[in-house]
């Protein structure tokens, strides 16, 4: 399976070719522009371009590199993405198990180019940054140029918010090896750290139009959608072909929800927690049903994990640090009485503020 191809963003496109031919493209660009819009995309159409052995202004998408590229194999393409913090004790180990579980995600895109955004705990932790070092210390394998795309830049700060990947990063960029480039991708260039956002050069994506995503349903959905289906997506999405695939399918937006609160909750009572809970505010009161569904089945998974049984969805990772399931399940009773009181004429925000709390002791 190959990559998708790359939807609109023509005007970037073309300045951006006229820069890596002039020999003009800063070193480290930040691409900024709402979810599901291709920031990551463009940035491997970037790649094609800089390996791609013709010198036209788009990648040919026939030569031998443009083709490693779309199968995500080229040697000197490095596509970071956040990832679950790793387990092991020992540094070293933990940069193998990141390039591991980072080979991994890429083999999965390799079958499923078409991807759905990374869970709420997810991150570019140090041991993610110290593999971006190592790899940056070697030399290209095919030619002279190299590209490093740090999709989702804003989680390069771990949980516990220590600085140190982001400064370990931030030697990187202040002086790029020659002959490499750095993409870095985030919605809120506000969220990246002011240091990091200093050194690069800022690229703005934009919606597309909704005729860009419209074509792109109806050519890349598999099992094809029916116009129908595509219309009520092209209206909801935004002008971003990833909210058109995930947008609709409440259950995903219900689980990343809950997701988001697990993670927030995880990180104890406090200021991240509060946010979390200010933050979850719902329209319906069946989409907040469907959210402590998710949160119910999300802890249930986690406490399947913990007695060692495979789980099957995204389970926030340190929910499974707990040795035995009997917190876990102490939670899901509680989101199980909370589940009741909704149907009850009681206030949503009123009644998740209460189960923050009680989850966040059990926890
Ligand atoms: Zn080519």
């Amino acid at each position: 399976m190959l990559l998708p191809p790359l939807i609109g963003h023509l005007e970037t496109r073309h300045r951006l070719a006229q820069a890596v031919r002039g020999d003009t493209l800063p070193q480290v660009l930040l691409f900024t522009g709402p979810t599901g819009i291709g920031k990551q995309r463009l940035a491997l159409w970037l790649a094609q371009l800089i390996f791609c052995e013709r010198d036209e202004t788009e990648p040919c998408g026939s030569c031998r590199a443009c083709r490693l590229v779309a199968g995500l194999s080229h040697a000197d393409l490095h596509w970071f993405v956040p990832i679950a913090r790793p387990k092991a004790g020992d540094p070293d180990k933990q940069v193998d198990e990141a390039a591991e579980t980072l080979a991994g995600v890429m083999e999965e895109r390799r079958k499923r180019p078409l991807y759905a955004p990374a869970d709420g705990m997810s991150s570019h932790s140090i041991a993610s940054v110290r593999l971006l070092q190592r790899r940056a210390a070697l030399r290209p394998v095919e030619g002279e140029r190299r590209v490093f795309i740090i999709g989702e830049a804003d989680r390069l700060v771990p949980q516990e918010s220590s600085p140190e990947a982001a400064n370990a990063t931030l030697k990187l960029l202040e002086e790029p090896p020659p002959g490499a480039v750095f993409v870095l991708t985030t919605v809120d260039a506000r969220r990246v750290l002011p240091t990091i956002r200093s050194r690069a050069a800022p690229i703005r994506l934009h919606r597309l139009a909704d005729d860009e995503v419209r074509r792109f349903l109806a050519e890349h959905t598999e099992p094809r959608w029916s116009s129908e289906k595509i219309e009520a997506r092209v209206e909801v999405a935004d002008g971003s072909i990833g909210m058109a695939l995930s947008e609709g399918e409440e259950t995903g937006k219900a689980y990343r929800s809950a997701e988001q609160l697990l993670a927030a909750v995880m990180e104890g009572r406090g200021p991240a927690l509060e946010r979390a809970l200010s933050q979850a505010t719902y329209s319906a009161r069946g989409e907040f049903s469907a959210m402590l569904d998710a949160l119910a089945e999300t802890l249930g998974e986690a406490a399947r994990g913990t007695m060692g049984q495979p789980v099957r969805r995204n389970v926030p990772q340190p929910l499974l640090r707990h040795r035995s399931p009997g917190p876990l399940l102490q939670a899901m009773e509680k989101v199980v009485e909370a589940r009741e009181a909704a149907s009850g004429n009681v206030n949503p925000q009123i009644l998740l503020a209460v189960l923050g709390e009680e989850l966040a002791e059990v926890l």
